[in-house]
């Protein structure tokens, strides 16, 4: 090869080399995120002191639940509330966030509520301009739209959430190749399947417990069905039940919400351990938007007044992350620091694109 056509070559594999990497390891993410579940949960289980029949529909027996989350140990409760967290997710892999054993994880965006944890989870930083859980489109890129313009992404990144407002946190005009679906809207997908509008019937049809969020239930489902179908790369998951059955004051459904979390990553775990697409090649990253405060009040709630729902968790397990278990006396990590160590699990360079985005948890990643 000699000439311009060697010349041309060389170049072609100068531009390739860029994105090469990314491509090659074929690399997938998939973020699952259940908005303000407690750390205290996650790491001590069940609270007894919370599990009351004034806290269970108003007064339905919790006979049944005492018997399915509590237990004499903290280490046992925790396992009886979070079974393949505590037995898979976590052994292979690391957990950020138990403050008894040392381990702090926390929001930086001062607001402690939903939109500003989301932004912050997705770009890298808190936001002033985003000081409400109004359904506003987010004016900043997402580790997520960006991660679909690069080599390999395109048409391969998908989100779904159960709280209508996370199709503009994501924002689908700035993340065009990305599927977004949210709250009550139907998924929109070619091919369509029997299996998805079903699914799409069921939230449509269903009681709306809440306006803007559905249940947990289709909203997993139709991801999965997604999955099964076009096989992306990136998945992002949000669930809203926990949130909401706090809000509610009712920590019986909490807790029940919470354990249909745990069975929905065991679920989505081994499908994509099942499928060559992902198989050996997946991480998985679960952690919340915001925490909440404590017993016997503040748990049912969060925000600026309630400084302790600062507190998070931020678990990782699957491919590229080193097998540690639970985090014990290690720096802090932030929130802001998902997204670059979302990014980094992808072979791609996210806190280089986005300058205010926090750096990946190095520990985090092989
Ligand atoms: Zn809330």
């Amino acid at each position: 090869m000699r000439g311009w056509r060697a010349w041309l070559f060389a170049a072609m594999t100068v531009g390739l080399t860029a994105g090469a990497k990314a491509a090659e390891n074929d690399a997938r993410v998939v973020l699952v995120m259940t908005d303000g579940m407690r750390w205290q949960e996650i790491f001590r289980g069940a609270d007894e002191s919370l599990l009351t029949k004034e806290r269970y529909y108003n007064g339905r027996s919790v006979d049944e639940l005492k018997t399915k989350y509590l237990a004499a140990t903290p280490d046992e409760r925790r396992q009886k509330l979070m079974p393949f967290l505590w037995s898979t997710f976590i052994p292979q892999g690391q957990i950020y966030g138990d403050r008894d054993a040392g381990s702090e994880a926390s929001v930086t965006n001062g607001f402690n509520f939903s939109y500003p944890g989301y932004n912050e989870t997705l770009t890298g930083h808190g936001d002033s301009r985003i000081d409400s859980n109004d359904d506003k489109p987010n004016p900043n890129l997402t580790v997520l739209a960006w991660v679909a313009k690069q080599p390999g992404f395109q048409g391969k990144v998908a989100a779904f959430g159960a709280w209508h407002v996370i199709a503009n946190v994501v924002n689908p005009e700035m993340c065009m190749a990305c599927m977004v679906n949210a709250g009550y809207d139907p998924v929109a997908m070619s091919p369509m399947t029997r299996e998805m509008k079903i699914l799409n019937d069921v939230k449509a049809n269903s009681p709306r417990g809440w306006e803007d969020e559905a249940y947990d239930a289709p909203v997993f489902e139709s991801a999965m069905e997604y999955i099964r179908i076009k096989k992306p790369r990136v998945i992002f998951l949000s669930l809203g039940e926990t949130d909401e059955w706090a809000h509610a004051g009712n920590y019986g459904e909490y807790l029940e919400a919470s354990h249909r979390v745990d069975g929905y990553l065991k679920r989505m775990w081994e499908t994509l351990q099942a499928m060559p697409e992902y198989k050996g090649k997946t991480t998985m990253i679960f952690m919340v938007d915001h925490g909440r405060g404590s017993a016997p009040e503040e748990w049912k709630s969060h925000g600026q007044k309630v400084p302790e729902s600062k507190s998070i968790f931020m678990g990782f397990t699957g491919h590229g992350v080193p097998a540690v278990g639970v985090e014990k006396n290690v720096a802090p990590v932030t929130q802001s620091q998902a997204a670059a160590t979302l990014a980094k699990y992808l072979g791609l360079d996210w806190d280089a694109a986005e300058k205010q985005a926090g750096k990946p948890i190095d520990a985090a990643v092989k």
